[in-house]
């Protein structure tokens, strides 16, 4: 499960939880919050670094960028390039 970073919209109206932003331990498919869970303050979802929660598609995602492929196993001896 990947970790979103979130930080309070307002840098005036926060507490000590959001001001410097917050990592949650999410699902992929769950809401985005709007709001500090502490204090209500209004917060943004900041880019998610996938080298704290490495997620399977984040792993996925890095080997495709330096260039490496893939193999699934069909069978034994049997490999399907999957990218
Ligand atoms: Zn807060």
């Amino acid at each position: 499960m990947p970790f979103y970073q979130y930080k309070a919209k307002d840098s005036s109206k926060c507490c000590d939880y959001c001001c410097n932003g917050f990592e949650l331990l999410q699902k992929p498919d769950s809401e985005v919050i709007k709001n500090c869970p502490r204090c209500g303050a209004p917060v943004k979802k900041l880019i998610t670094d996938f080298s704290i929660g490495l997620s399977k598609s984040g792993l996925d995602r890095k080997a495709k960028e330096k260039g490496f492929h893939k193999l699934k196993k069909l069978n034994k001896g049997e490999y399907e390039k999957e990218y």
